[in-house]
């Protein structure tokens, strides 16, 4: 693995011979998901693609969506400069970008709010952010019928919390992290864009909150226990199960 492009073989079974923007030879598998780094536009983003070079967030996190279900084609995961377009999953590649500008903006919205974003944190959110888009990917991969904009993202965050929650004790500090971020986006901008597909901030950030404490109660996180979230321990319970069920076909075990 060098700098130009970092590649993660998630399975080994057809290989395909590409070459990269660096001109070394480099073989892809044919399924499952494939991280491609590239180089960054600018000063700022180099500072973010350093970090995800040094910290292999994304490595760990498609290797770990990879051992969990056996995807039936490729889906190229790009972390790259963006100008403009945010990151995203566009089916029609089967291509996920993880813009470098999303978390330089991450970054600088906690600056504002001053409360400094760790390292940590912006690893956090990254994984978040992962384990959204291969949501969506996924939900592709397995035709499911289509909901609507706002369900699809909805299902999207479920996604991240299954594989957040799912074995994975950090995870729970990951999605709290997560909901932080939205708790400041609903801070700096209290009207919802009524265009957007997604779940107010405030509300995705409820979401989290109460997938861990639907997971960890009663023994962990006691300051989330509330009155108003006596239901989440069944909202998670159904989200797992609903989510499980879906990805039946993909499993791996
Ligand atoms: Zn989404």
């Amino acid at each position: 693995m060098w700098r130009g492009l970092a590649v993660l073989v998630g399975c080994a079974a057809g290989l395909l011979m590409v070459w990269s923007t660096t001109g070394f030879e480099q073989e892809l598998p044919d399924k499952g998901f494939v991280l491609r780094l590239e180089e960054p536009a600018t000063a700022a983003d180099r500072d973010v693609h350093r970090f995800l070079r040094n910290w292999q967030i994304a490595d760990f996190v498609l290797a770990d969506l990879n051992a969990y279900v056996d995807l039936p084609h490729r889906v190229m995961v790009v972390a790259r400069s963006c100008a403009g377009e945010g990151t995203a999953y566009d089916p029609s590649e089967r291509r996920i970008d993880l813009c470098y500008e999303d978390l330089v903006e991450e970054r600088e919205a906690f600056e504002r709010a001053e409360s400094w974003l760790q390292d940590e944190d912006l690893a956090d959110l990254t994984r978040e952010t992962l384990y959204h888009e291969a949501g969506h990917a996924l939900r592709d991969a397995l035709d499911l019928p289509d909901a609507g904009a706002r369900a699809e993202e909805d299902a999207a965050d479920r996604f991240a919390q299954l594989m957040l929650l799912r074995g994975h004790p950090e995870g729970e500090d990951t999605l709290l992290t997560a909901a932080r971020a939205y708790d400041l986006a609903a801070a700096a901008d209290p009207t919802p864009d009524p265009a957007d597909e997604h779940a107010p901030p405030a509300t995705r950030a409820e979401s989290h909150r109460c997938a861990v404490h639907g997971d960890a109660a009663p023994t962990r996180h006691r300051n989330l226990a509330t009155p108003a979230r006596a239901h989440c321990a069944g909202t998670w319970a159904a989200t797992r199960e609903a989510w499980t069920r879906d990805l039946t076909p993909l499993l791996r075990r």
